[in-house]
């Protein structure tokens, strides 16, 4: 009996979650609105928002955050009593792949019968889950407040825009004009995949007049802007037990997720704990706001100074810091189980992933594995090994991009999903929950360095 109400509570706790998660889905169609809600959920915790261009003042004890881009975000929390320049770090990112509009997207065609939006690919996406499905479209627009006579002063302002309706969509053609399809057909961006926007009447001019009515300004005001294709279909619950989830851009925005419920759940009064999120993961990470870009290491040199320490503190601090980079990893596939590693295999509902790499693409090692282990069962989370067939290469992930940059103790951890850069992914519904319970025992565990290959953990109470 007691077992059964055991099992009752546990899935109510992670219904919990998942509609906490498929919530800050439907808030994040793009990189910049997922930055946006987790500013907006930090602002409601108390964090106060630095700027790059202003002067850092700090003290032991703020919570603070600091954007770039409006796209990748990093938020600390410094402790009470801090005592060194450790930070405790997890990574994950804020972009996904989908199709962008290029800066003259509206194409009229077929006699002006049709208008279709001329896009381009950003990431690696699975083409084919594209098609047929209503879509929307979401970013940022660059406003200015200036006519078009020269003014002394003239204002350029970011907004974020979402068409929260159905817009548009990627027919495919009927399989009587297309007998190949299901043999294998190799997708051409530029002539398959642009989607259907307006009919007869429709034409140029359309967009800008919608995104002018979207944002309440005039159509001369809109200087540029940053647009995307997202899905608006909010998440499921499914399969005979409930157990597993289906919903856009699992891939990285799970892990995003669960980071801010952790990093918000716990605190280390000796350290600094720190949520970084990166855009443009999806397309090399090589932008000023990418992991790839000086963003972290700017903002942790900057936040070490601004609290006093010194180079050589910082330099120190490094030894006992410790990057976790979160994103998802890949189930095996009920159909395709040839796919995975042997042994190294994991299963959606059965935990946090640990992945290793022997050319360390994934920056997990022995002793890193060893912290994320110990930790992993202090929390009661259930670990599971990723490892790519030997003959198969794997992506690569944000920790080994972050690491050209700053360098410290790192190891890759994800949770395992199916159809990895499908419109529509497919994960487990305890393992949300499972994250959120690592990474919070991770940031409430202090790590000092005694010498190099070993670490003390101290967990504050
Ligand atoms: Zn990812």
């Amino acid at each position: 009996m007691a077992e059964t109400t055991e099992i009752t509570d546990m899935a109510a706790a992670n219904e919990r979650v998942n509609d906490g998660l498929f919530s800050f889905i439907a808030a994040s169609p793009t990189a910049f609105h997922a930055v946006d809600t987790i500013s907006a959920r930090l602002r409601a915790e108390g964090f106060v928002q630095l700027q790059e261009g202003a002067r850092w003042e700090l003290a032991p004890g703020r919570d603070v955050f600091v954007t770039r881009n409006g796209s990748s975000v990093i938020a600390l929390r410094i402790g009470e009593q801090v005592k060194d320049c450790s930070f405790r770090i997890v990574a994950a990112h804020s972009d996904s792949p989908t199709f962008k509009l290029k800066e003259m997207a509206e194409l009229e065609v077929q006699d002006h019968h049709y208008t279709q939006l001329d896009t381009e690919g950003y990431g690696g996406m699975i083409c084919a889950s594209w098609f047929d499905r209503p879509l929307s479209i979401a970013g940022r627009v660059l406003l200015t407040d200036g006519g078009p006579k020269t003014v002394s002063e003239t204002r350029l302002e970011t907004r974020l825009v979402r068409f929260d309706r159905d817009l548009v969509l990627i027919p495919n053609v009927a399989i009587h004009f297309n007998r190949q399809v299901n043999d294998g057909y190799a997708y051409n961006r530029q002539v398959d995949l642009l989607p259907l926007f307006g009919g007869k009447g429709c034409g140029a001019g359309t967009l800008m007049r919608l995104l002018a009515e979207e944002l309440g300004v005039a159509e001369e005001a809109i200087l540029g802007s940053d647009l995307y294709l997202y899905d608006r279909a909010p998440g499921s619950v499914w399969g005979a037990g409930r157990e597993f989830i289906s919903v856009g851009r699992l891939d990285d925005l799970q892990c995003v997720y669960a980071g801010l419920e952790a990093f918000l759940a716990g605190r280390d009064p000796y350290g600094i704990t720190v949520l970084a999120v990166f855009d443009n993961e999806e397309v090399g990470s090589g932008t000023k706001q990418g992991a790839g870009s000086t963003f972290l290491p700017d903002v942790l040199r900057r936040v070490s100074r601004a609290l006093g320490f010194n180079e050589e503190d910082f330099s120190r601090g490094q030894a006992s810091s410790f990057l976790l980079s979160a994103d998802n990893a890949h189930a095996v596939h009920p159909n395709h189980p040839e796919k995975t590693d042997a042994l190294n295999h994991v299963f959606m509902n059965e935990g946090v992933v640990l992945k290793s790499h022997a050319g360390q693409k994934y920056t997990s090692d022995a002793l890193s594995a060893a912290l994320v282990k110990t930790l992993a069962q202090r929390a009661g989370v259930p670990l599971q090994y990723f490892a790519n067939r030997s003959d198969m290469a794997g992506g690569s992930t944000l920790g080994n991009i972050a690491m050209a940059q700053l360098s410290m103790n790192a190891a890759d951890i994800g949770l395992p999903q199916l159809a990895m850069h499908s419109v529509r992914e497919t994960a487990g519904a305890a393992d949300t929950a499972y994250m959120i319970a690592l990474m919070t025992e991770y940031y409430r565990t202090h790590l000092e360095a005694a010498a190099d290959g070993q670490l003390r953990l101290v967990r504050a109470e």
